[in-house]
């Protein structure tokens, strides 16, 4: 068994690059259950879920990070993926109904963009970056990504299928000033010959290799130090409150005439298909704790 459901860390010992790494299994196979896609955007939402989880590693502080492709006019019409600073995932896809296409990413996604976002607590908007969605890969869009919102060069590698989900990410930091340019360049150097090497890692290897041995194998010429992983699960966060919250921007209007029409409105979560049903009575007492003003909420 590889280990899985694990997030880690490593840099290098002589030069400014990090690294995650992250393998989901059960977490996957989870989040997955949920959300009933073909397999070619079943394996772009496993990449996207490895993606969030490697990049929840640098969040520092509370807080929820999410990427967002939207605007396509390809078969995926929409695709979130979550992930806390508490390592919890959850992940939703839309498939464009009667859509045909192929597995390549830019036949799955076409145009549109490509959203990161981090929110803090109580909804705020800590940061959000925004890059076309028209690289080959889902990595290669993230790479611009981090090159443009946070000039960091990063690889990405991320690979998944319908038992597990894996990412790797390799990060150039800044060389201090003070060490001259020689330093700088001496870097530069040892930062190629790592993405080169990065280069010839496929999905399966990437799935399928033990991280210590994965990292040998790609940069084992340098001291790396791999430390203890982290647990990654899925979680989501959706509640009766949240839903409260969502019918109230919806108006008391509206959820009288769908329970005068149905009996009472049901609201299902998109994420872990967890159904919340409010009847008249809820109804009432939703509006009678006060109006807030209406806000989109996801629950
Ligand atoms: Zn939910």
């Amino acid at each position: 068994m590889i280990e899985a459901d694990l997030l880690r860390r490593f840099l290098f010992e002589s030069a400014p690059l990090r690294g995650h790494w992250v393998r989901l299994s059960r977490a996957w196979i989870e989040a997955r259950e949920h959300q009933h896609l073909p397999a070619p955007a079943l394996a772009l939402l496993g990449e996207s879920l490895a993606a969030v989880a490697l990049f929840s590693a640098s969040l520092k502080f509370k807080g929820t990070l999410t990427l967002q492709l939207e605007g396509s006019s390809g078969p995926v019409s929409m695709l979130v993926a979550q992930a806390t600073d508490e390592r919890t995932l959850r992940g939703v896809a839309h498939v464009a109904e009667g859509a045909t296409g192929g597995e390549a990413f830019a036949e799955l996604v076409v145009g549109g963009r490509l959203v990161v976002s981090v929110e803090q607590g109580g909804g705020v908007t800590a940061w959000q970056g925004i890059v076309p969605l028209d690289g080959q890969s889902l990595a290669q869009c993230l790479e611009r990504y981090f090159a443009v919102s946070e000039q960091l060069p990063t690889m990405i590698v991320l690979a998944a299928n319908a038992e597990g989900a894996a990412g790797l990410l390799l990060q150039k930091l800044p060389t201090p000033e003070s060490q001259g340019e020689g330093a700088a360049a001496a870097v530069q150097d040892v930062w190629e010959e790592a993405t080169a090497l990065l280069g010839t890692l496929g999905g399966d290897e990437l799935l399928a290799t033990e991280p210590a041995e994965l990292l040998r194998r790609l940069f084992g010429s340098h001291d790396l130090r791999l430390f203890d992983g982290e647990p990654v699960r899925f979680a989501c966060r959706c509640s009766r409150e949240r839903v409260a919250s969502m019918l109230r921007g919806l108006g008391a209007a509206e959820v009288d005439s769908i329970i005068a029409e149905q009996g009472a409105v049901t609201v299902t979560c998109e994420f872990c298909q967890r159904p919340y049903r409010f009847d008249g009575v809820d109804a009432q007492r939703l509006f009678a704790q006060g109006c807030r003003p209406a806000r989109a909420v996801r629950l």
